[in-house]
């Protein structure tokens, strides 16, 4: 089977022309100007971009909380990712109550997503209730075709919480064998100060969230993060960077050669802690996400460190948490669970407040949407890239449609969407996965379960920092 699409204008990481891609199979078979191919079939890409599909490296998908129990939405729901021009995702596979890290990835691959995933997807080690033990099993998670880790420097005293001896010793483990190192970068202490301090004058709802969680509390935990990754020579991701102090860290450790790579998220992007201060519970809620999301000032200093390289990647942390558990916290903020959906936004939300004001480039948003964090995961560039003999994952983006986000154009496994309401510009018209039509006039024509395991290579990306 061959596809031709045709007169697209293509765009890479180092420029844009107007051409044809040839697939072939699951693969891309040539690319260039007028390709005269009869081809089974042809898409005619006129006036639109094409672009490689996204890598989303940080989902959520059957999230799990510190008790076992799923959190959110599930992998049945995540044709929403191909809809929003996402074609595979870094799935966190969290340690299962008694099982530890190998056999908790081999858990959520064979049983939890199995037949389910509808994106390709890769993923990392998310270790829970580490011991000094476990670091053992770190050593064999290139073997299995994972190679990154992540852990958690807030969320203490659940057993989610890392302390600093044990992250430094699975930080060596880690780089022994070329896994990096992801973090979820918060001050436990402080922040379980500042929430009970709150909360024990009577301030129960969603606006403490934020109030409780300023940027210095992040800024410290990434600052500590960047210490101890130099130390062990462990190359490090910190995800979710939400705000000026902690970029600047990066930044700065960057400069003076730290091997370490920062990830924001749609949401810090575009979305002001003010939507906490809904007097709606309901509402209020669903932007309860940790880093809490900032000001107008803040999210000016991101989209500045995503154009300069001082940031290098948008994720989603895609968690879809439905109202009925959201609720949970009605009576008390610390227990409203943490997350938002966003899997399926990324791309429109960085073309309309990105690349039309002028904040990046469309050559930097290929590179952030797709390109560097398959080159993180070690799945570049079978992934992240339209070249020949990588795997026909591409986006027909049409850059003519105004819209407004709702729930209809982007589900997003849950009764909400977080950016409903925003004007929109463009959208995802055509999607190929492996080849394969799954997204037609931006509806989801896919066979849901398609996606497959991408096993990521050792030694990404973030080990050529070092
Ligand atoms: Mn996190
Ligand atoms: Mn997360």
């Amino acid at each position: 089977m061959q596809l031709l699409i045709k007169n697209g204008c293509i765009l890479t990481s180092s420029g844009e022309f107007t051409g044809d891609i040839l697939v072939e199979g699951e693969k891309i078979a040539a690319i260039g100007s007028n390709l005269q191919i009869t081809a089974d079939r042809v898409i005619d890409a006129s006036g639109m971009y094409v672009l490689p599909g996204g890598v989303d490296q940080h989902t959520h998908y059957a999230g799990l909380n510190t008790d076992g129990v799923t959190l959110s939405a599930g992998y049945e729901t995540s044709y929403g990712a191909l809809i929003g021009g996402t074609t595979t995702l870094v799935e966190f596979a969290a340690n299962e109550p008694g099982m530890g890290i190998i056999e908790s990835l081999d858990y959520r691959k064979n049983v939890r997503a199995k037949g389910k995933v509808s994106p390709d997807f890769a993923m990392h080690a998310l270790c829970t209730n580490i011991r000094p033990d476990l670091c053992d099993e770190i050593e064999k998670l290139p073997e299995y075709g994972v190679s990154t880790l992540k852990l958690f420097m807030a969320y203490k005293p659940t057993a989610l919480y890392t302390d600093d001896g044990v992250l430094f010793k699975a930080m060596r483990a880690a780089a022994k064998v070329g896994v990096t190192m992801y973090v979820h970068a918060e001050n436990a202490d402080l922040l379980n100060l500042l929430r009970d301090e709150e909360f024990e004058q009577g301030h129960t709802e969603p606006c403490y969230h934020y109030q409780t969680r300023p940027p210095f509390v992040e800024a410290e935990a990434v600052q500590r993060a960047i210490i101890l990754a130099k130390a062990a020579k462990c190359p490090l991701c910190v995800v979710h960077v939400t705000c000026k102090e902690a970029a600047e860290i990066i930044r700065e450790e960057r400069l003076r050669g730290a091997p370490v790579v920062g990830e924001t998220c749609t949401h810090y992007l575009v979305l002001d802690q003010k939507r906490m201060d809904d007097p709606d519970f309901m509402v209020a809620s669903r932007y309860v996400c940790s880093p809490a999301l900032r000001t107008q000032e803040h999210r000016d200093y991101l989209w500045r460190a995503l154009a300069k390289g001082d940031l290098d990647i948008v994720a989603s942390d895609h968690s879809g948490i439905p109202l009925t558990q959201k609720i949970w916290g009605k009576d008390d903020f610390r227990k409203i669970p943490n997350g938002c959906p966003g899997t399926g936004d990324r791309l429109q939300m960085l073309w309309t407040y990105g690349v039309e004001t002028g904040k990046i480039t469309r050559q930097r948003l290929v590179e952030i949407f797709s390109e560097i964090p398959a080159k993180m995961n070690g799945i570049f560039p079978r992934k992240g890239i339209l070249q020949v003999g990588s795997d026909a994952d591409i986006v027909l983006y049409d850059p003519r449609y105004r819209g407004i986000c709702t729930l209809e154009t982007n589900p997003s496994g849950v009764e909400y969407n977080l950016f409903e309401g925003m004007e929109q510009i463009g959208r995802v018209e055509t999607v190929l996965l492996r080849g394969n039509v799954v997204v037609e006039n931006n509806k989801y024509v896919g066979v849901p379960g398609y996606g497959q395991f991408i096993p990521g290579k050792a030694y990404g990306m973030a080990y050529d920092l070092l």
